[in-house]
């Protein structure tokens, strides 16, 4: 299959390297010069450009660029697109993307693989950073143009080692707001608070002594900031939402504390033991 990928950082470039082992085709698109040469000096792609003219005959798009590109990106796309291709992106929110895109291309449909790391740009890609992850699509209608469409990117997901699931784009949002979006606030909120201690020697001690529980707790709140960003302002209403419960339930600790009501803390700490795997498949 002939494959495009524009935005050669770590989704794209990740998405390339899996599907080039494939045998699959790769054309990539990135904005500069210097990430299309390493892109091909390191074999993730097979043609580059940093022209999106040069997909004119790709069979499925994938749009990796940052969130607020994506629909700018579809749109300089369009006049350059076979019929039949099947456009699809990847971006961390949902809604906002597909109402936008969906109009511009009948064969539009979102997606979300839900991998990744603390890095980014095409120094960041590697292989099997899809294995065992969802990936979730997004489709606007089932008609049987779009279900066709669909089990195609459903079986190069699965094909990445993947599960697909399919949800409406508000649904998408709302879920990834608890399980993603949150916890990166969460964890940035935590590490800007330790850097607000006030007195050095237990600032530097501190981060001497610092470990795997930081080390876990500090990292999706210390990843690429400029994703961080575009999550909250392109999901705030959903964010909104489940910071607002999150400080209801930081009160609640706070005031268990406060009245030294310890029975009460060691249900609510057994609770979330005994709930945590549900969200660990
Ligand atoms: P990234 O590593 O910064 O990669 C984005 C790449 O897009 C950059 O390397 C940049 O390449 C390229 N780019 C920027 N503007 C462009 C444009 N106008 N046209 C063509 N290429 C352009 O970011 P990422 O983490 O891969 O995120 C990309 C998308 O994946 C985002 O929409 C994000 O929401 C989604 N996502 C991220 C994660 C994660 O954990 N990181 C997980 C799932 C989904 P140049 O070097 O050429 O400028």
């Amino acid at each position: 299959m002939k494959i495009g990928i524009v935005g050669l950082g770590l989704i794209g470039g990740s998405l390339a390297i899996d599907f080039k082992k494939q045998g699959h085709q790769i054309w990539g698109v990135s904005r500069k010069e210097s990430t299309c040469k390493t892109a091909l000096e390191k074999g993730i792609v097979d043609y580059v450009s940093t022209e999106l003219s040069s997909l004119n005959s790709a069979e499925v798009i994938f749009i990796c660029t940052p969130i607020a590109k994506i629909a700018p990106t579809l749109e300089s796309l369009v006049p350059h697109l076979d019929p039949q291709a099947i456009v699809t992106d990847v971006g961390s929110v949902k809604q906002p993307i597909v109402e936008a895109c969906q109009p511009l291309w009948a064969n539009f449909i979102g997606g979300h693989p839900m991998a990744g790391t603390t890095e980014s740009g095409i120094n960041a890609a590697v292989s099997n950073l899809f294995q065992g992850a969802a990936y979730v699509f997004t489709p606007q209608s089932n008609s049987p143009q779009i279900t066709e469409k669909l089990a195609i990117l459903q079986q190069l997901a699965s094909s990445l080692g993947a599960k697909p699931f399919i949800c409406s784009p508000e649904v998408h949002d709302r879920s990834v707001a608890w399980i993603s979006h949150l916890p990166v606030m969460v964890s940035a909120s935590l590490v800007a608070a330790c850097l607000g201690e006030d007195d050095p020697d237990v600032l530097a001690l501190a981060q001497e002594l610092a470990s795997s529980g930081f080390r876990d707790t500090s990292r999706v709140g210390a990843g690429n900031p400029e994703l961080g960003t575009m999550m909250a302002e392109y999901n705030s209403e959903s964010l909104l939402r489940s910071l607002y419960a999150y400080r209801d339930n930081l009160d609640q600790i706070i005031s268990l504390i406060e009245t030294q009501n310890w029975q009460a803390l060691s249900k609510l700490l057994a609770d979330n033991y005994q709930a945590r795997p549900y969200y660990l498949n």
